[in-house]
């Protein structure tokens, strides 16, 4: 789960981390106000659930209460672009108006977990403030990286060996180390799968501050953290993953156009694999799980169809715990409900698969039923070209 800059902000901050004095508003009035309150010269900040936004005119300076108010209004209520949003951009609802801080020198500063690595890493570079995924590319060796032992956890002189890589001054290096002991107990204790500041700014008055802040949280331990559940706007978020995590159903949206519904998240994955083998791409990942009744395959092939982007669907049920003849009834449930027009290619195995299948034939709705991986594949291919 992602959140917005400025609740990030407030946690980094509960933790001791040095954080621009700040008001959050909604309406471009309460902009005004919360501008005047601060003297007039603030940094309005739009809030949405991705970065870029200061090159995409997200992040603005202005000068006087009516300025901050203008800004504010041309902001809220748009959809914002930026590289990392895609074409339909992001709603602003909130903008964040801060005391601007004169910056020195910008640095970049993480903490995330390495898979490769089995552990979480500690991530900072002297070059701060641009994409740190231009920075890998283009100059590797100035992003200085430190692994940390997930039983032991981040030790002193790692924090002090990242301080003086950096190149800081002598008087920062104490309280650069203490910040990036905060960042990680951030980090640990709220389960985080991501912690970023970019940038992290020395000011002209020689102090460190997040002027950003990016955290995402692990979505399997929100359950120990209600006060981080509190902080979801799912207003961010793809709707139709929304609509799915309602239901319990894991979905993921993906690019392609071949709607894919599968029970387990292995066969998922490798259903996703033939439809790429069959030069064709995935609408989306969609796992309805093991113990799916009717009602919930209905849901699952509803929000499928509902996808506008979908032109053909491939069902890979192994029928165990889910039985055959359920994931049936649910599909065409949902197909009468829908009056769905796609392809609709079905490869269905284990309890209860003939009646399953029976059920499918007789249905009208003209599910083609496959034997197996390979033809399901095939007929995907010709389900394209005959569309
Ligand atoms: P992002 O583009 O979405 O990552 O948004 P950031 O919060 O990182 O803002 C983009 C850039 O705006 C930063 O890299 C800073 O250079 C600049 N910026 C942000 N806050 C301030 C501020 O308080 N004062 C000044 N002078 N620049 C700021
Ligand atoms: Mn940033």
């Amino acid at each position: 789960m992602k959140v917005h800059e400025y609740q990030a902000k407030a946690i980094l901050s509960a933790f001791g981390i040095p954080v621009p004095r700040s008001g959050v508003a909604a309406t471009p009035e309460e902009a005004r106000r919360i501008a005047q309150d601060m003297g007039g010269n603030v940094v309005v900040k739009a809030q949405i659930h991705a970065g870029g936004r200061g090159m995409a005119g997200g992040v603005k300076a202005v000068s006087s209460p009516q300025e901050a108010e203008t800004v504010a209004k041309g902001l809220l209520g748009q959809r914002l672009i930026t590289h990392q949003t895609g074409p339909e951009g992001a709603p602003v609802n909130r903008v964040l108006l801060e005391e601007p801080a004169q910056i020195a020198k910008e640095y970049y500063l993480a903490v995330i977990i390495d898979s490769g690595a089995r552990c979480p890493v500690i991530m900072a570079s002297e070059a701060g403030g641009m994409e740190i995924e231009e920075v890998a590319a283009t100059a590797p060796e100035k992003i200085l990286r430190a692994n940390v032992d997930p039983i032991i956890g981040l030790q002193p002189f790692q924090c002090r060996n990242l301080a003086y890589g950096l190149n800081l001054p002598a008087d920062l290096i104490r309280p650069a180390a203490a910040l990036i002991a905060n960042l990680y107990k951030v980090f640990e204790d709220k389960d985080c799968s991501l912690a970023e500041i970019n940038p992290l700014a020395i000011t002209s008055d020689g102090q460190l501050m997040a002027l950003d802040a990016k955290l995402n949280f692990d979505d399997d331990a929100l359950s120990r953290h209600p006060d981080i559940q509190e902080l979801r706007d799912t207003g961010q978020e793809d709707p139709l993953e929304v609509e799915a995590s309602e239901f319990g159903i894991s979905y993921v949206k993906l690019d392609g156009d071949v709607g894919c519904m599968v029970n387990g998240a292995g066969l998922a994955m490798a259903t996703m694999d033939s439809i790429s083998m069959a030069d064709a791409m995935p609408a989306n990942f969609l796992d309805v799980g093991g113990g799916a009744t009717e009602e919930q395959v209905a849901q699952a092939f509803k929000l499928l169809i509902s996808d506008p982007q979908v032109k053909r669907i491939l069902v890979n049920v192994f029928g165990g715990i889910l039985r055959c003849d359920v994931a049936a009834r649910g599909i065409v449930a949902a197909s009468q409900e829908t009056e769905a027009k796609v392809p609709i290619v079905v490869r269905m195995l284990g309890t209860n698969a003939d009646e399953g299948k029976d059920i499918l034939a007789k249905s009208g709705l003209g599910v083609i039923l496959v034997n197996d991986l390979n033809e399901a594949a095939l007929m995907i291919k010709q389900a394209a070209s005959a569309s």
